[in-house]
């Protein structure tokens, strides 16, 4: 199996060849760009004419509004179009489907909508809003809560169309199960609401693939009572041996399945200088959590001779829980938001019944164990491997250094990639990033 996306080409080419070849991708080129600028130009007299709001590459803000998450990828967009309302959405959606627009960004940043109504408590919620926000809202408007992953920053039109998995999430499902209703609008740029009754059909592909099927303008959703009791857990032991690592591993795995209730949310991550860390949120008091945990603490730490775990434990309300699981701040700005990262990810998944395999997790650890990362490379460089479990389980989160990853991936883990439906068996969800910088 090649891990890596470098290719090696031998040096065939002559200095003539090569000209030559300079030569004709020019050829093809030239007309290439007169037909694009001919297209874009189509393009934003269409986007002008319906008053659509754009920027182009000389725009002022264009390198602001350009400049993606994750700064490992590039984009190179024609247009970006910054629509304010669902009817301004429709030319958009149909110049994408006639081909014209080449690359074009939609930024949903004006579809900030969050409400919820008081007798029936679903929300709606426009597609540009960041979970951080959302929770936040939400929350001031009735003590309210969805289940929604850590980084306050991510954005709900991905997160509830792809998934959406947190702490929460064996509390009350993923994101996108929250979902009853959605507004959007289609390719041939009609506004359409699918749901249970309306456009089955629609509203059973925008949860799963939505960003394939239309532009989705906002959601419906259900919201629970937010939990007024939250125990934000880490406990971090160091074992000694590789083979102790794994076999911890695998005992809290097999607690997720068996004995971990629908209110406690964990998982496990490895950090340099062999921490193995177990942590998680408790959804009620701590007294409750400390029983629950009792049997799956007092294995652990036979496992490490007795050696009592380091403990981080806070007991708190509803919105100081996430903001401590966000690290930083819940409320993000909503225009200008300035934050980055670089990083590789990938999403792998195993089904429930067949989780994670001693041999397995054995391989895994013993690579780590053999491997250490170089000094200070600590933080910066780290490698996550989460793999939440969709119904019952836990999600242990392993991180580790960057170097480690290929071994991680092609020394033995026997990972499948799986899709999911309705009735079909859980699956458990591997998350794999590489921190670069
Ligand atoms: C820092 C960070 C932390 C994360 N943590 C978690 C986590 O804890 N749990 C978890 O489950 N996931 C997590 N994720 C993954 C995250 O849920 C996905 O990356 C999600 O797709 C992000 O959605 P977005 O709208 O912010 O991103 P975007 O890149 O804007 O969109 C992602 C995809 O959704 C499509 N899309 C977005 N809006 C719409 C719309 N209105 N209509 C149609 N299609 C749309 C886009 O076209 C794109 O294909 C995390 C990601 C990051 C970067």
């Amino acid at each position: 199996m090649q891990c890596s996306g470098v290719k090696h080409t031998k040096p065939s080419a002559t200095k003539t060849s090569r000209a030559m070849q300079l030569i004709v991708v020019l050829q093809f080129l030239v007309p290439l760009a007169a037909a694009f600028n001919a297209r874009r130009s189509s393009l934003t007299d269409c986007l002008n004419a319906a008053s659509v709001p754009i920027l182009l590459t000389f725009s002022p803000s264009w390198q602001d509004a350009t400049k993606p998450f994750n700064l490992r990828l590039t984009v190179n967009p024609a247009v970006v179009t910054i629509p304010r309302t669902k009817a301004e959405v429709s030319p958009i959606s149909t110049e994408i489907a006639s081909g014209l627009s080449g690359n074009m960004v939609i930024d949903m940043v004006e579809f900030q909508e969050v409400s919820c109504d008081a007798s029936s408590t679903i929300a709606t919620v426009g597609s540009g809003v960041r979970l951080g926000n959302m929770a936040t809202r939400l929350f001031q408007l009735g003590e309210r809560g969805i289940p929604h992953g850590t980084c306050s920053g991510v954005g709900i039109g991905g997160h509830a169309t792809l998934g959406g998995f947190g702490l929460d999430s064996r509390l009350w499902g993923l994101t996108l199960d929250t979902v009853t209703s959605i507004d959007a609008v289609l390719a041939n740029g009609t506004a359409v609401t699918a749901s249970s009754s309306q456009n089955r059909d629609l509203f059973w592909a925008l949860r799963g693939a939505g960003p394939g099927f239309a532009v989705i303008t906002s959601f419906k959703m259900k919201t629970f009572p937010a939990t007024p009791v939250n125990v934000n857990w880490a406990y971090t032991y160091v074992y000694g041996t590789a083979q102790k690592a794994a076999k911890a591993y695998s005992i809290a795995q097999a607690f997720g399945q068996t004995s971990a209730p629908k209110e406690l949310g964990y998982g496990i991550m490895f950090f340099p200088g062999n921490q193995f860390i177990v942590r998680g949120v408790y959804h009620g008091p701590k007294a409750n959590m400390d029983r629950i945990l009792a049997p799956l603490l007092a294995q652990l730490t036979g496992l490490n001779d007795g050696k009592a775990p380091k403990a981080v434990v806070n007991t708190q309300g509803w919105i100081a829980s996430l903001t401590e699981l966000d690290g930083t701040t819940l409320q993000t700005s909503v225009r200008g938001y300035d934050k980055h990262d670089t990083f590789y990810a990938k999403s792998i998944s195993t089904k429930e019944s067949a989780p994670l395999s001693l041999t397995a997790l054995n391989s895994m650890f013993t690579y780590l164990y053999t491997n250490p990362a170089p000094p200070n490379t600590i933080k910066d460089e780290a490698v996550e491997i989460s793999n939440p479990l969709w119904a019952r389980l836990g999600y242990p989160l392993v991180i580790l250094q960057k170097h480690q990853l290929r071994e991680a991936l092609c020394g033995g883990i026997p990972l499948a990639v799986l899709g999911n439906d309705e009735g079909q068996e859980a699956l458990s969800l591997h998350v794999l990033s590489v921190h670069l910088e």
